[in-house]
């Protein structure tokens, strides 16, 4: 069975440093969640009271029907995996993963049983009798995955676990981490400061910011509609366009810029019509055609092309819109323009203009 987690009003501060600011959260049982935000929103502090090793100063926190709030972390049954993979150098990996059965406890029958499923499950069987320093990167943190999993954890905790690999590493790690979380069917919490990392493995992610929630959602929803400049800014690149929103049209806001008058497909619910608001656009939102290529004069625009960088499968360029704005575009398998004097016309789906709510 797979647990819940309710965090309700979760607080801590460090003298007048308020770290975690009255969090409110709902993990649902068997999700991979993300804690997402820069360095110094909260993140860790928040996972190391849900694990019980920092005491809340106000709040409270549910696993399934059980109150955690005061229990020590030896009674949570929450599994720990670290950066720095914290593994007993003079130990097996075999040993290494039977330890947390062995503080159990547990009869040595069963045990064996569970540190082979569990090396199963990671893929490490064939490494059992090896040292902790005859493993890779990867290898290792497997191992400390399997020694996490070993416990039948109710909540499995992951902070950074793939900062200390290599940047292919790190990649094929985040599929093979969220197989296994899914395999085992454990309720995860898992901190990042990377975004890439947060929208390719997560269920549903917290973005945070200065121990405040910013918004939570699932990947696809924070990225393609962020409620604020600061999601939208913290998840990728985007271009942020001021202006006020003159009327609504059927299906459509219509905001007048400072490119012009546009179409937008958003409705945040809580604006003040005719009110100053910013609309985010994403580069890769932005196409650029040639003039007469569209039917839709809507969302339709003429710029000047300032500077180009060539990577390949993608062409970013910085665009120059009407008299002083600036716009990132990023045109996937680029091709040469024909008689190129820097002139472009762009334009953008009224989805693609997302009004934010500050
Ligand atoms: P990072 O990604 O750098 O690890 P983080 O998002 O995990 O950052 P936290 O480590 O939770 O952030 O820290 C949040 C805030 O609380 C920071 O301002 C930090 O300086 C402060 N803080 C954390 N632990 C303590 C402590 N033991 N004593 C005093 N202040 C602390």
């Amino acid at each position: 069975m797979s647990t819940p987690i309710s965090l309700r009003n979760l607080t801590k501060r460090f003298g007048s440093t308020t770290a975690v600011n009255g969090i409110d959260l709902d993990v649902a049982g068997g999700d991979l969640f993300f804690l997402l935000g820069p360095s110094g929103c909260g993140k860790t502090t928040l996972l190391r009271m849900i694990a019980g090793f920092t005491q809340p100063t106000d709040g409270s926190m549910v696993f399934g029907d059980r109150s955690v709030t005061n229990l020590p972390p030896n009674k949570r049954n929450c599994g720990m995996v670290f950066q720095g993979y914290a593994l007993w150098p003079h130990m097996t990996v075999e040993q290494n993963v039977m330890f947390g059965l062995d503080v159990r406890k547990q009869p040595a029958d069963e045990k064996r049983k569970r540190v082979a499923e569990a090396l199963d499950i990671v893929q490490m069987s064939q490494y059992a009798s090896r040292k902790p320093n005859e493993l890779s990167g990867g290898q290792q943190q497997r191992v400390a995955l399997a020694r996490a999993l070993v416990i039948e954890p109710t909540v499995l905790l992951l902070d950074e676990p793939l900062s200390n690999l290599d940047a292919k590493l790190r990649l094929e790690m985040r599929s093979q981490i969220r197989d296994i979380c899914k395999k085992v069917g454990t309720t995860g919490v898992y901190v990042t400061h990377d975004q890439k990392e947060a929208l390719s493995m997560a269920d549903c992610v917290a973005v945070l910011k200065d121990g405040d929630v910013m918004q939570v959602g699932p990947p696809r929803e924070i990225y393609d509609r962020p409620n604020n400049r600061f999601v939208a800014d913290f998840l990728g690149e985007t271009n942020f366009i001021t202006g006020s929103i003159h009327s609504r049209n059927g299906d459509h806001v219509i905001v007048d810029t400072q490119l012009g008058r546009m179409l937008s497909a958003t409705f945040p619910t809580n604006l003040n019509d005719n009110g100053a608001v910013t609309c985010s656009i994403r580069p890769e939102a932005i196409q650029l055609v040639h003039k007469g290529d569209s039917e839709s004069t809507n969302n339709c625009f003429s710029a000047k092309r300032i500077s180009q960088i060539y990577l390949g499968e993608v062409a970013q360029h910085q665009l120059g819109v009407g008299e002083n704005v600036e716009l990132k575009a990023f045109e996937l398998n680029p091709k040469p323009l024909a008689d190129f004097d820097g002139s472009v016309h762009i334009m953008f789906d009224p989805e693609d203009v997302v009004i934010l709510r500050d």
